[in-house]
């Protein structure tokens, strides 16, 4: 599954040598609460899905995260509500899961997912998250101290889902699946070899628009010597992720980031079952497990504490804790 790389920077628990050191800040996170309230199931590939012991999770994670004291912010990182919610349920169940976040005593930042989407249009979800973005796109940064920047990427900017059908972001998307995918069920990956495994319709792209956005944000940070962290629902690295989550441009945003050196982490979600790796540019990847697929009684979600030189992700249960050291020669 490519975790070659990254394997051997899992830490268990907390490294003896951070204790010492205070961060610089810290924040909790989580993913793929995916909430509905209905009785479990089970992915396409046979995973079970426990839809009503998400939120139990999450308020957990919640209560976590306050105990702490010290966490400036957290962040989620999309699929708050699933895409088998009934339909009549959306808006309250998006509401009654944003309320669950709202008890945080401090600033939640929410990413788009998928299965957000399958549930309400972009005019609805939007402000509820308190997403402040232009026209409708789900991407923004933010930064919580001098030194960092956090980026958060739209991952379904040009996608077939949550723009209205006439769209021409829904327009571009559908020829772009068209032109990639053959099968009728485009959420189908059946005959697409190796990456081309990711062109299917649950995923999305990065559009022109919000790329040039991200090159100035970019540019900007390397001028204020700002370490930045990407954020996005779906993975931009094949080795921290099942090639079927991939964003459809991923390669494009990587060499993007990669002609700076100021990323040094990408987080996304999506993928379920996690992953972790670290690029041929030394930046590190961390797919993080979803909230969705703990059995009744176990938890996924963590905090990550900031320093000069590393990110630490201390995971609770299903959610792996990683030690991120950056790469010294990005720096020189
Ligand atoms: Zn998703």
């Amino acid at each position: 599954m490519g975790y070659a790389n990254g394997q051997a920077s899992y830490v268990n628990g907390e490294s003896t040598s951070n204790r010492k050191q205070q961060p610089l800040f810290s924040f909790g996170l989580i993913t793929d609460v995916q909430y509905a309230d209905i009785p479990d199931g089970r992915s396409f590939l046979g995973v079970p899905r426990y839809y009503r012991h998400s939120i139990l999770v999450l308020q957990r994670a919640v209560k976590e995260w306050n105990n702490h004291q010290r966490h400036n912010f957290v962040i989620n990182f999309g699929d708050i509500v699933d895409g088998y919610c009934p339909k009549d349920q959306s808006l309250k169940t998006v509401k009654k899961i944003v309320h669950e976040f709202e008890n945080f005593k401090g600033p939640v930042y929410h990413l788009i997912g998928n299965h957000c989407l399958y549930n309400l249009p972009r005019s609805q979800l939007l402000p509820l998250l308190r997403i402040q973005s232009d026209k409708g796109h789900g991407y923004y940064d933010f930064s919580p101290m001098p030194e960092y920047r956090f980026v958060v990427l739209g991952g379904y900017d040009i996608s077939a889902i949550g723009w209205p059908k006439d769209h021409p972001r829904t327009l571009e998307a559908l020829k772009f699946l068209q032109a990639k995918n053959p099968n009728e069920d485009k959420n189908s990956p059946m005959g697409l070899v190796g990456l081309e495994r990711r062109f299917l319709m649950f995923n999305g792209g990065v559009g022109e628009e919000q790329m040039k956005w991200l090159d100035r944000v970019l540019e900007e940070s390397t001028r204020l010597k700002q370490k930045v962290v990407v954020c996005c629902h779906l993975p931009l690295h094949p080795g921290a992720s099942s090639k079927e989550a991939l964003l459809w441009n991923y390669d494009e945003v990587m060499n993007l980031i990669h002609r700076y050196n100021c990323v040094k982490l990408c987080i996304a979600g999506h993928d379920h079952k996690g992953g972790y790796s670290i690029d041929s540019h030394g930046v590190h990847h961390k797919v993080l497990e979803a909230a969705l697929e703990c059995p009744p009684g176990t938890d996924a979600f963590g905090y990550a504490d900031v320093y000069d030189d590393r990110i630490s992700l201390h995971g609770t249960d299903r959610m792996k804790s990683v030690d991120m050291y950056f790469n010294p020669k990005a720096d020189l």
